[in-house]
């Protein structure tokens, strides 16, 4: 059977079965039944990416536009309405036009051909691009049959709807290589890409090349190993780097915070060996130094090297030496000082007018942590090491750093804090001194502390609007994620925060995103992320995680967070609990 079909199989069981243990098992199997390479490219499906992550490619290929190609495809343009109303999701309808063909084309494509397809649609560019792109698209498609079409729907939009979330994945990773699910754990946060963790424990000698695996050499630790692979890349000077770019420098998950509501809490949560330091409003960026070669990622790990000429030119003043830097990017106005959120984003990611933008937004960096110095990888140590070892370094070379102090006392902490927020910072991080770097990892290390009630939501669906904002989709619907199954669990509408150019832009953005639309409410495909202020969290029975905010206002978009990285259930329920009791009058 070929195995994209096999794979598609799998996923339908996997949406049939309950069972988080059931799901790892079936997963797992499958994997193991598959040689090293397809069973990278399976692990990567099964959780919604058509691309390795850490790369600079991408597929850019909207809801919408798949969409329109299987509905011109198969002659069922006019009937999208009434099949929106049907299918329980996208995949779903696509399937119901892909049986609208007169007749279904046998199985036949690997998953190694598909990923290809992947791969040379993402490479598509310059005259026509996006036609020769949609072209290919339409190639794969009429080669499928609809079980196959519809799991294609799916991976190409993200939303696999089966439950499998990516710790899930990495269960049924330990599962297929019969290895402690920590090792892998451990792996994916060094690695950051499934598909790579599962070549690293299928296949060490492709991740540490034949020299370090001789046939009768005993078998390696898998963790070790890839943990290797991150020194050995950072120790190779940058240009001996193989040509296929198969062996680059990757890119590491960067150690997440959790929020804490004020400084004597986290005192008592980290006690008082702890650092403070600015929490800076900018974008999260990792520097790879490797020989006076310099290479920049962005918080979702894309790499972003080309858009930040003089963040390069920063760090580039360290020289010969070799290191991973951690640290935010944020825009300042000519006179330096720190500007909102949303200016740096317009830096971010751009590929065009890079030289004018440079003029017309500056930015600045500064740094927070060190992962690794001179082909030592740093993240095992705890944090008083690695900052002593980055104030070094930064000293000597002129970089910046984030501000930071070691409070003696609460009253010592609460002061910085004071100080933080009248600067116009927007909260602090707490560090505990002795915590290690922990790759992708919201743990108890990094807690952090905003002055302002904001929460990251994402956008389920939205409404057309009325009035002043006819044309637009303006009441938009805003989901929490729950931590445990990864899905999206609605706490309020607003409409509030936009200007009529945000408007516009966020219907294009909505739009293209759609997934249905039912008496004028559109749901989209969970993408964007809102950072969302309010006044307080309600006990409200109309929502299903029986919370509702009140008097939302969106305070920005953030393009640097996907949906996995939004706030979650348990969060809002914290900032619930937190709130003082209000008057029983003004109580729901
Ligand atoms: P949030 O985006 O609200 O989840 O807050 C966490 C983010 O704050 C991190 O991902 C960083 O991008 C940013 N940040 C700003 N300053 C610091 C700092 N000093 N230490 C760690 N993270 C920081």
């Amino acid at each position: 059977m070929p195995s994209f079909y096999e794979f598609a199989l799998v996923c339908q069981a996997l949406g049939q079965t309950q069972s988080r243990l059931q799901m790892a098992e079936l997963a797992g199997e499958f994997l193991a039944r598959l040689d090293p390479g397809e069973a990278a490219i399976a692990a990567r499906f099964m959780v919604g990416r058509t691309l390795a992550q850490g790369g600079t490619a991408r597929l850019q290929v909207s809801g919408r536009a798949v969409w329109k190609i299987v509905a011109a495809m198969t002659g069922g343009a006019d009937q999208g309405e009434e099949i929106f109303a049907a299918a329980v999701d996208f995949g779903e309808a696509i399937a119901m036009l892909l049986r609208l063909r007169p007749a279904e084309p046998e199985p036949a494509l690997t998953l190694a051909e598909v990923a290809r397809g992947f791969i040379e649609m993402a490479e598509i560019e310059g005259r026509n691009s996006r036609r020769r792109k949609l072209d290919a698209l339409r190639a794969l498609f009429e080669r499928m049959s609809v079980l196959e079409g519809q799991y294609l729907a799916k991976v190409l939009i993200g939303e696999m709807r089966h439950g499998m979330s990516e710790g899930l994945m990495l269960e049924a990773i330990a599962k297929m290589a019969a290895r402690p699910v920590a090792e892998v754990r451990r792996i994916n946060m060094l690695e950051g890409d499934v598909g790579r963790v599962v070549r690293a424990l299928r296949e060490p000698s492709s991740v540490l090349g034949p020299q370090t695996t001789a046939p009768d050499a005993p078998a390696r630790d898998a963790a070790a190993d890839a943990a290797a692979e991150t020194v050995a890349a950072i120790a190779r000077p940058a240009q001996s780097a193989p040509r296929d770019g198969a062996r680059q420098i990757r890119p590491i998950k960067p150690m997440l915070a959790q929020p804490a509501p004020n400084v004597a809490e986290v005192f008592r949560l980290l006690g008082d060996r702890l650092a403070l330091e600015h929490k800076l409003d900018g974008a999260r960026v990792q520097i790879h130094c490797a020989d006076g070669a310099v290479r920049i990622y962005s918080r979702r790990l894309n790499e972003i090297t080309a858009s930040l000429p003089e963040v390069v030119e920063s760090a580039a003043r360290i020289g010969p030496r070799r290191a991973i830097f951690d640290g935010e990017v944020i825009a300042v106005d000519a006179a330096g000082r720190p500007l909102a959120f949303q200016e740096v984003m317009r830096r971010f990611g751009r590929v065009h007018d890079v030289e004018r933008m440079r003029d017309a937004q500056p930015v600045a960096l500064y740094l927070f942590d060190l992962m690794a110095l001179d082909g030592e990888l740093l993240i095992d140590a705890p944090y008083a090491e690695r900052y002593a070892a980055l104030t070094e370094i930064a000293e000597t070379h002129g970089l910046g750093v984030a501000g930071h102090c070691t409070p003696a006392s609460l009253a010592e902490g609460q002061q910085f804090y004071a100080r933080a927020i009248a600067v116009g910072y927007e909260g602090i991080v707490a560090k505990a001194l002795a915590s290690t770097y922990m790759p992708g990892v919201r743990g108890r290390g990094w807690l952090k502390i905003k002055s302002v009630r904001t929460l990251d939501l994402v956008i389920v669906a939205a409404e057309w609007g009325y009035g002043r904002r006819h044309g637009w989709l303006s009441n938009y619907h805003l989901a929490a994620r729950d931590e445990r199954d990864g899905a999206l669990i609605a706490v309020g509408k607003t409409f509030k925060g936009l200007t009529d150019d945000d408007f516009r832009a966020m219907t294009e953005r909505l739009l293209a995103l759609k997934t249905g639309e039912q008496g004028g409410r559109v749901s989209v495909r969970p993408e964007v992320v809102v950072e969302v202020a309010y006044s307080d969290i309600q006990r409200s029975p109309q929502y299903a995680g029986g919370m509702a905010l009140r008097f939302a206002r969106i305070v920005g978009v953030r393009s640097d967070k996907g949906a996995d990285e939004a706030d979650t259930i348990a969060t809002v329920a914290a900032a619930f609990d937190r709130q003082p009791v209000r008057p029983a009058a003004d109580r729901a």
